[in-house]
C-alpha cells in the first residue's frame, strides 16, 4: 500500500460525523455512472441490480461512520488487576481509502489496566467500529490504541494489526501473499523496554 502527499486527507473529528446512515440512492447513482464510464450497459440483466447491491454493501462496510466506538468502552469494571490483558486474533474487515478495496486480517490487542477493565467483546466492537470506514491500516491501528488509552486510562496499550490488502493483490504490484503489519504502542507498553518486549512477544506469538 503506497502513501504519498496526494493521499493525505484531513480526518474528520469524531464529533463531526453525522448521525444516520449512508445515502443509498446517491451510491446507486454513482455506481451506475461508474458502470457507464467503464463502457458497460448498466441496464443489461446482470448489472440491473448491481447499483442497489453495491449501495447496500457500502452501507454495511461503512457502517462504522455512524458508530461511536467510545460507547463500547464507556462501561467498564473496576478491578485491580496488574497484569496484561491480551486479546488475540480478532478478525477485521476494512476498506482501503486509496482504492476502496477491502483489506482484511487480524487485530491483536493488549492493555495494562489501571483499575478499569472492559469486556473482551467490547474490544472487538471497537475494532469493528473503526474498521468499517474508509481507512488506512496505520490510522486504524492508532485510533484503536488511542481510544483504549483514553477511555480505560490504561497504563499501557498495544495494538498489532496484520492484513492482506486487495489493492496489493488485484492491481499494481500484484503481491498476493504480502501481509502488512502495523503496531501502535502507548504508555508503558512504549516507554518500558521490558513491558514492550513482553507485550510484543505475546501479540506476535504464532500458533
Ligand atoms: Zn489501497
Amino acid at each position: 500500500m503506497e502513501t504519498n502527499e496526494d493521499d493525505m486527507v484531513r480526518i474528520p473529528e469524531e464529533k463531526e460525523l453525522r448521525p444516520g446512515s449512508v445515502d443509498l440512492p446517491r451510491i446507486e447513482r454513482a455506481v451506475r455512472e461508474i458502470l457507464i464510464a467503464v463502457g458497460e450497459n448498466p441496464d443489461r440483466e446482470g448489472l440491473r441490480d448491481t447499483p442497489r447491491r453495491v449501495a447496500r454493501m457500502y452501507a454495511e462496510v461503512f457502517a462504522g461512520m455512524y458508530d461511536d466506538p467510545l460507547k463500547y468502552v464507556q462501561t467498564f469494571f473496576k478491578e485491580q488487576y496488574d497484569e496484561l490483558v491480551v486479546l488475540r486474533d480478532v478478525p477485521f474487515y476494512s476498506f482501503c481509502e486509496h482504492h476502496l478495496l477491502p483489506f482484511e486480517g487480524k487485530a491483536h490487542l493488549a492493555y495494562l489496566p489501571n483499575g478499569r477493565v472492559v469486556g473482551l467483546s467490547k474490544l472487538a466492537r471497537v475494532v469493528d467500529a473503526f474498521a468499517r470506514r474508509p481507512q488506512v491500516q496505520e490510522r486504524l491501528t492508532d485510533q484503536i490504541a488511542d481510544l483504549l488509552t483514553s477511555s480505560l486510562q490504561a497504563k499501557g496499550v498495544a495494538v498489532v494489526m496484520e492484513a492482506r490488502h486487495s489493492c496489493m493483490t488485484c492491481r499494481g504490484v500484484k503481491k498476493p501473499d504480502s501481509v502488512m503489519i502495523t503496531s501502535s504502542l502507548r504508555g508503558i507498553c512504549r516507554s518500558d523496554a521490558r513491558t514492550r518486549a513482553e507485550v510484543m512477544a505475546l501479540l506476535h506469538n504464532r500458533h
